[in-house]
């Protein structure tokens, strides 16, 4: 299955589609991947309309253009268009969401060890401020989140199960169904952080059962950067509070009074980037037209080759964890910093990044690591370029 998936994509088309293969190896998709050229023409287009006709008149032509990021955005993630918010990025997303739920104080969120440092820094603000309880839930053998203890820990003062899908520094994919399935049993929120999941594997809100999800549109949906995507179950909408609000998403119908819009864009703001917009748009129906499914198979398969590969070279260790492994791969080079070994790399023309403790600190902490090399592989990556970034180590 492994081989297939690699052969059978059609790689070549995917290479001629993105410019910027041509200049880089590039392994720091969970960064920011090379956006596609269909992504590049959209957002391009729409500003040179904009300097041509005006910010306003280009808008009100887009206006068909805007609405199909919606219908893309619901494709995505089996939903309705209307349970869809864009906005500037996956953060700004999971605020909207995680700030709009209404504390109560002595409620308790459980969450993960690998959950982002954003969220962790929201829960403890949150906790401060309204006397919360965040617990988190430990992970099983294999390193993924333990549903089993997730299922010990629920009771009557959990508010909210909020678990990052795939984290920022490495392979590690959690259990997100079968974390749904307690969290619809238990009738508590589920926030899903699904930023590094979007676009490298297929997501299905219904068959998540995630009440919130988060995305962000650079990372392995190829869009152009400062784009996010919020899902907001559509039962759920009277029960948040959108932390802010402005006359797009609410109306001013009297004095004393306003309206919040009747859909999800109630947690977006009026002004945005519209050019960033359409090519998020154009980046959802890009990847939906590559399959998610084929999508997955390739970059699994690249990411299982470069684990094997890496694991042959003396003095590299693998970082990643979890019974099911994307396409992040993390590794430690003995007696030369993660920094050093990025710099090195940029030198040979391959990108790859460095993840530190304060991005994913519990889960760094409980493993004993202060920082590693992230090398994250797309469905254009090649196996001639994991050879080129395994050669390169071995100089290093
Ligand atoms: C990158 C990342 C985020 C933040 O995404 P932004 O678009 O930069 O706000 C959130 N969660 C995870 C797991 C991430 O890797």
């Amino acid at each position: 299955m492994t081989a297939s998936a690699i052969d059978t994509f059609d790689v070549e088309t995917a290479r001629r589609e993105t410019p910027g293969c041509d200049n880089v190896v590039h392994f720091n998709n969970a960064g920011a991947s090379l956006m596609p050229t269909p992504v590049l023409d959209s957002t391009i287009a729409h500003l040179k309309l904009e300097a041509r006709i005006g910010g306003y008149e280009a808008a009100a032509e887009a206006t068909e253009t805007i609405e199909a990021v919606y219908t893309a955005a619901a494709r995505l993630l089996g939903c309705a268009a209307g349970e869809i918010a864009v906005v500037d990025s996956a953060t700004r997303a999971w605020d909207m969401a995680f700030y709009s739920i209404p504390f109560r104080s002595g409620d308790r969120i459980l969450t993960s060890e690998a959950e982002y440092g954003s969220n962790f820094i929201a829960y403890l603000q949150l906790a401060a401020r309204h006397d919360l309880e965040v617990e988190v839930v430990p992970n099983d053998e294999s390193g993924q989140i333990s549903v089993p203890r997730l299922c010990d820990l629920i009771d009557e003062r959990v508010r909210l199960i909020s678990l990052t899908h795939v984290p920022t520094n490495c392979g590690l994919v959690n259990p997100a169904v079968e974390v749904g399935k307690i969290a619809r049993e238990a009738g508590v929120l589920y926030l899903l952080d699904a930023c590094q999941s979007a676009g490298q594997m297929p997501l299905d809100v219904a068959e998540i059962g995630c009440d919130l999800l988060s995305l962000t549109g650079r990372k392995y949906l190829r869009g152009p950067r400062g784009t996010g995507l919020l899902y907001v179950r559509h039962d759920l909408l009277d029960e948040l509070s959108p932390p802010m609000l402005d006359l797009h998403a609410a109306t001013w119908i009297a004095r004393d009074e306003y309206r919040m819009r009747p859909d999800a864009r109630r947690f977006e703001s009026w002004e945005y980037n519209y050019a960033a917009k359409i090519g998020l748009g154009t980046a959802i129906d890009y990847a939906l037209g590559w399959g998610l499914d084929s999508i997955r198979g390739r970059v699994y398969a690249l990411a299982d080759q470069l684990r094997s590969r890496l694991a042959e070279l003396p003095g590299v260790t693998l970082r990643d964890v979890g019974a099911e492994r994307c396409g992040i791969v993390a590794f430690t080079v003995d007696g030369v910093a993660p920094a050093e070994v990025k710099e090195r790399l940029a030198a040979r023309g391959i990108n790859v990044s460095v993840s530190r403790a304060p991005s994913t600190r519990v889960d760094m902490e409980n493993r004993g690591i202060d920082e590693l090399v992230r090398a994250s592989v797309h469905y254009y990556n090649t196996e001639q370029e994991i050879e080129s970034l395994c050669d390169a180590l071995v100089s290093v």
